[in-house]
């Protein structure tokens, strides 16, 4: 019996069944992206497959922009259960998804497809993943904080604050380098956000601003969470996020980022006082989501969480 790849490609998509012949444990569920080496979805989920008594494993699948559309199609055939996406792939699996659920569609991304007979089904799971991150890591709700997103220019960014805005959280302040990026979000959230219960204070609920300090300066007085989905702060010579001294004991901060477990901008909060988490638990929470909606049962998070702490 043979050991799965560490990648496969789309040619062995294309010829599956004699490809994974030899494997003890069939590959029937696979994460698809490019570049997707560095995925630590397997050693997440394998584990849970494992425990959850499930006869499946999960493999990486290499997937170029040019064979998406093509690799969707072949999913049934080979026996795939499911799927997780991830860069670049995430709004052109929405694109291609027989049905999509209301959060995937607000988002207008896909990161976690279900083969439902002929059709294939699209979740997103990084929006809710977030949500029970931020119970699990602050034992806060999002409904009663008041949020600063700095990356709303980005897929990440766009499922937190969908996420925060149809939980109808009590302020939302979108950041991005690109300006326009966030205002264009923020109408798109205008509607969500409205909240009759929820009376706009001085300052008003939902707002888009530069990634500048005088303009973060002036909205962090009213913040609780903080939230970077950039994808800065993986390299020790990336920028400061959040200026260190704009940073008060009273802020929570959440860094999508995990990788440093300790990320510059948690060691800036810490510092502060401030309360400071990494991503590790959104990708937990997304994958146990991904799990139960491929099974249909509760997915053995000790084990998923275990597996993920493992691969660091
Ligand atoms: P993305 O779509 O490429 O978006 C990147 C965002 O970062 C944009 O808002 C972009 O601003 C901003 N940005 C990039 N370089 C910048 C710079 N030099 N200065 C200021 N802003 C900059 O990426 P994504 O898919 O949203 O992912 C963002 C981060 O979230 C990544 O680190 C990713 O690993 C992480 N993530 C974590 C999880 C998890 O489970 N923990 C899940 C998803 C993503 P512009 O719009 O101006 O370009």
């Amino acid at each position: 019996m043979a050991e799965p790849k560490n990648v496969y490609t789309f040619a062995d998509l294309k010829d599956w069944a004699s490809v994974t012949k030899k494997l003890e444990t069939p590959a029937r569920i696979a994460v698809f992206g490019d570049p997707v080496e560095h995925s630590r979805s397997p050693q997440m989920h394998n584990p849970a497959l494992e425990a959850g008594g499930n006869d499946c494993q999960y493999v990486r699948l290499h997937i170029k922009e040019d064979e998406l559309i093509e690799a969707l199609g072949l999913l049934k055939d080979a026996g795939f259960l499911g799927i997780n996406v991830t860069i670049p792939h995430k709004g052109g699996v929405f694109d291609q998804v027989e049905v999509a659920t209301d959060v995937a569609s607000r988002i207008g991304a896909v990161n976690t497809v279900v083969v439902e007979g002929d059709q294939l089904v699209g979740h997103n799971t990084d929006a809710p993943g977030l949500k029970r991150a931020i119970r699990e890591q602050f034992s806060v709700d999002l409904t009663d904080l008041r949020i600063m997103i700095i990356g709303a220019g980005g897929g990440a960014g766009k499922a937190a604050a969908v996420q925060c805005a149809m939980d109808h959280c009590d302020r939302l302040v979108l950041v991005n380098r690109t300006l326009e990026k966030a205002e264009a979000l923020k109408e798109e959230l205008v509607e969500l956000m409205a909240d009759p219960d929820k009376l706009e204070g001085p300052a008003s609920r939902l707002v888009a601003i530069p990634w500048e300090e005088k303009a973060m300066e002036h909205e962090l007085e009213q913040i609780d969470l903080i939230i970077n989905a950039t994808s800065l702060g993986m390299k020790r010579t990336d920028p400061e996020i959040v200026p260190q001294r704009l940073i008060e004991p009273h802020h929570l901060v959440y860094d999508m980022v995990y990788s440093p477990s300790r990320t510059r901008l948690m060691v800036a909060a810490e510092a502060e006082g401030a309360k400071a988490a990494n991503g590790l638990s959104m990708l937990l929470w997304q994958g146990v989501l991904a799990y139960e909606f491929w099974f249909n049962k509760e997915a053995p998070v000790d084990a998923m969480r275990k597996g993920l702490e493992d691969s660091l």
